[in-house]
């Protein structure tokens, strides 16, 4: 079938089947907080508990089974992706059909996801569903489940962090004054499609000079010049999982000022990672960095957080950040990417995918940080 070929193999390599099983985590954290049902709109959700990976569609969770609601174009794509649910294919509007099987089906309280369903959307759910729905917020229950990879996931982060971090070994011994910066930028994401990578998770950044500054500079028609920092942030994506990883480096023979920076960073990045652990609460892992850097004199130019979960979406939770409580679980897969950016001078930042294993950090971005230097 033409279909399968096309298809991400989701299914394959997992464990008998990750999607009925994180179905089942769902709903026992559903009943635990008393949600009887739950409208789920964010499609990167609908993927994690369903495989479905359609461009529109609607999941209700309920107590027992599970609906997905898809118009025509997906109809036999989500009956072959979408495990232990039922499809159902709307031409009138996916939203409608939801709202009308609440109320065919009696539903008298549900929640949505508040941080994608638009207030017309919502006021058309209860238009449709009629007085007798009780809609609330879910909270983010699915994003919490997701904290914790399954097998399946950490397999996928580990290849695209492994192609992330290949592309920009390979690309290294090239880098040099006179390349212009969106080049480069086109000529990672060009590599990390022909090493099997669907695309790149997000926009890849190459900054340079007194733009490595930017925290997140978009590449430009700038060339690179000597004597300059250069700052490389990209990630792979393979399997709908993404990776995130980011190198500088600095063209010709650094200055002392260069080198005490590079050092600093470095260090910080190295003591945060050490204190990726099972039970650490993700600000710890902030407050790590940022202690190494004020040692340095150099928090005040630490001007973002430490880090973020990755996985289906590039930025998920948890949050590395000040004051943070969520904690790292075995199975988290989070970025520890301190940064320190001088303004008119340049920036240094260096970051690693890490997953919380079970004897500690192990990062899944392994490109060399001690070839910074390029003369
Ligand atoms: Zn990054
Ligand atoms: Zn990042």
């Amino acid at each position: 079938m033409v279909s399968s070929f096309l298809l991400p193999p989701m299914h394959s390599k997992q464990s008998p089947n990750p999607f009925r099983a994180r179905q089942e985590r769902l709903r026992a954290l559903m009943e635990s907080r008393g949600v009887p049902f739950i409208l789920v709109t964010h499609l990167p959700n609908i993927r994690y508990l369903t495989g479905f990976t359609g461009s529109a569609g609607i999941l209700l969770v309920g107590p027992r089974a599970g609906n997905l609601w898809v118009d025509p174009r997906y109809t036999l794509q989500s009956r072959e992706q979408a495990e232990g649910i039922e499809v159902i294919e709307e031409k009138q509007g996916i939203l409608k059909g939801a709202a009308i099987w609440l109320k065919k089906n009696g539903v008298r309280a549900a929640t949505f996801e508040a941080s994608t369903l638009t207030y017309a959307q919502f006021d058309q759910i209860r238009k449709e569903a009629g007085e007798i729905l009780h809609l609330k917020p879910a909270g983010d229950l699915i994003e919490e489940l997701r904290i914790v990879k399954d097998r399946g996931e950490i397999e996928a982060i580990r290849r695209a962090g492994k192609v992330t971090a290949e592309v920009f070994t390979e690309l290294l011994p090239q880098i040099r004054p006179g390349l212009v910066e969106q080049d480069l930028a086109a000529e990672i994401e060009f590599r990390m499609r022909k090493k099997g990578a669907e695309g790149a998770a997000f926009e890849t950044i190459v900054a340079s000079g007194p733009r490595s500054a930017y925290p997140h500079a978009r590449p430009s028609s700038k060339a690179l010049q000597e004597c300059e920092l250069v700052i490389f942030d990209l990630g792979a994506i393979l399997s709908g999982y993404a990776a995130d990883m980011t190198r500088t480096v600095y063209l010709g023979e650094p200055t002392r000022r260069v080198r005490s920076l590079y050092s600093a960073v470095l260090k910080s990045q190295e003591g945060a990672i050490r204190s990726v652990q099972d039970s650490t609460p993700t600000g710890e892992v902030d407050s790590a960095a940022r202690r190494i850097l004020a040692k340095h004199g150099l928090v005040q130019h630490f001007t973002h957080s430490t880090g973020h979960g990755v996985g289906l979406e590039i930025h998920e939770r948890p949050r590395l950040g000040k004051g943070e409580t969520t904690c790292l679980r075995s199975g988290s897969v989070v970025t520890v990417e301190p940064g320190v950016y001088l303004e008119g001078f340049g920036g240094i930042r260096i970051e690693d995918t890490v997953l919380v294993g079970p004897d500690g950090p192990e990062v899944l971005t392994p490109a060399s940080k001690e070839c910074w230097v390029i003369s």
